[in-house]
């Protein structure tokens, strides 16, 4: 089996755009297992990898290919953006601890923000200055969001924050916070929420990492002891926050959605590797028909999901809401993801039951920390079941379920 091309221009424009993109990271990205590899986990060394790999995009003009140029970015359409993910996604780099910021904060700001708040934020989100982390999920209120219960009262020209949000990634290296609050307890619950920008060295907030199964923690709990927010960072007017979460969670489900198929094309060539490298009764279990039959599914899915990926940077790049379909994209990847995975684990039969801390662990325990963390796709960015829930309402019509 050959390596298959991932990222094939469908314009002239495209076509050359890809080739200077991969001429450039050929000769920037980092050699694989640096810090900022996918495979090395999210710790403080994670995200300076991050950091690093982000401000090197910057010099050299890769970072923000979707942000307008009045923003500091190439001003191209969400497809250019989407190549360039997929091609680096090759690479095995990774800019995630700023995926908030640039794929989802900066661009909500662009459209809801203040003159002030665009100078203020945008040029130190692109050029990774500053972490940004999403404070909208609480014990209470995950997929069903509008019931959040942290409270923000205006008092003289301040906010003042109390309530406790929950699975927060990245909080404990944020700066910044975009934090979903309430702020008239009595409208009807979508209609009483406020988007604050919130600096997460406030005093009042307080970050407890969570320890995941995996053995790390990368996201937390975020607590807010009478958090004093400057008038000055709402973002959109006071009980319009949910119209504001609106474009946040749009460009998470769309344009950062679509890039997550990146990341998995790049895990199933590691795992193509994988089985050329294991050996089953004196052969590569490549050679196996079972797991040839089991790889050219995975490859057919990838390949769709790619299609679908295309489909809404291309819907984003002629202004259409990519909503319901962007559904698709986030069902897709995390199942097959944590197919994948599943798949590996049964490759290595009873071995895969040894994580990093043992010798004998393949590859260092590589693919027992990615089976763990897969758990997690299809929950995060929406769980599957609302996602089906939303095409099958909105894609096929069926009726609301009760
Ligand atoms: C790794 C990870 C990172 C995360 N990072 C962040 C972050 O940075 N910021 C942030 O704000 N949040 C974050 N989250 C939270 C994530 O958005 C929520 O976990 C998710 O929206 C689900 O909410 P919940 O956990 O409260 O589950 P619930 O909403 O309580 O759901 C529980 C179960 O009920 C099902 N269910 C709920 N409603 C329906 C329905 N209408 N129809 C059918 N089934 C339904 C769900 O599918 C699920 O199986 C993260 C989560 C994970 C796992």
């Amino acid at each position: 089996m050959t390596a298959p091309s991932e990222v094939d221009g469908t314009t002239a424009d495209l076509g050359d755009f890809v080739d200077r993109a991969r001429t450039w990271l050929e000769a920037n990205a980092p050699a694989k297992g640096a810090p900022g590899d996918f495979t090395t986990g999210r710790d403080a060394a994670f995200v300076e990898g991050c950091r690093r790999w982000q401000r090197r995009l910057f010099e050299a003009g890769w970072a923000g290919i979707g942000w307008p140029t009045e923003f500091g970015g190439r001003g191209e359409s969400a497809l250019f953006d989407l190549a360039f993910k997929r091609l680096q996604g090759r690479f095995g780099v990774s800019s995630a601890a700023f995926d908030v910021g640039i794929g989802m904060v900066g661009p909500t700001i662009m459209v809801h923000g203040t003159p002030e708040q665009k100078q203020r934020h945008l040029p130190r989100i692109l050029n990774c200055e500053e972490v940004w982390c999403q404070g909208f999920s609480e014990p209470g209120a995950g997929s069903d969001l509008a019931s959040l219960r942290t409270r923000a009262e205006a008092v003289g020209d301040h906010f003042v924050v109390n309530g406790q949000k929950v699975w927060t990634s990245f909080a404990h290296y944020a700066d910044w916070c975009m934090l979903l609050v309430r702020t008239d307890p009595h409208a009807p619950k979508h209609r009483g929420v406020s988007f604050l920008l919130v600096d997460m060295k406030s005093p009042g907030v307080t970050v407890k990492p969570l320890r995941q199964m995996t053995g790390e923690a990368d996201f937390n709990e975020m607590f807010f002891d009478n958090v004093q927010v400057p008038r000055a960072n709402l973002l959109g007017g006071v009980n319009e926050g949910w119209r504001v979460a609106m474009t946040t969670l749009t460009n998470e489900r769309g344009a950062g959605g679509t890039a997550a198929g990146a990341r998995f094309f790049a895990a199933f060539l590691a795992i193509v590797e994988l089985c050329r490298r294991t050996g089953r009764r004196g052969q590569p279990v490549l050679q196996d028909p079972l797991v040839r039959q089991q790889l050219g599914n995975f490859y057919v899915d990838l390949r769709e999901l790619r299609c679908t990926g295309y489909r809404v940077a291309a819907m984003l790049r002629d202004g259409t809401a990519a909503g319901p379909v962007s559904s698709i994209v986030k069902l897709t990847w995390s199942e097959l993801n944590q197919r994948m995975q599943n798949f590996v684990m049964e490759l290595q039969g009873p071995g895969s039951q040894l994580m990093a801390d043992s010798r004998y662990a393949v590859d260092n325990g590589r693919w027992q920390f990615d089976f763990l963390r897969s758990r997690a796709n299809t929950i995060e960015a929406g769980t599957s079941e609302v996602q089906r829930g939303i095409i099958a309402e909105r894609l096929l019509g069926l009726p609301r379920a009760r």
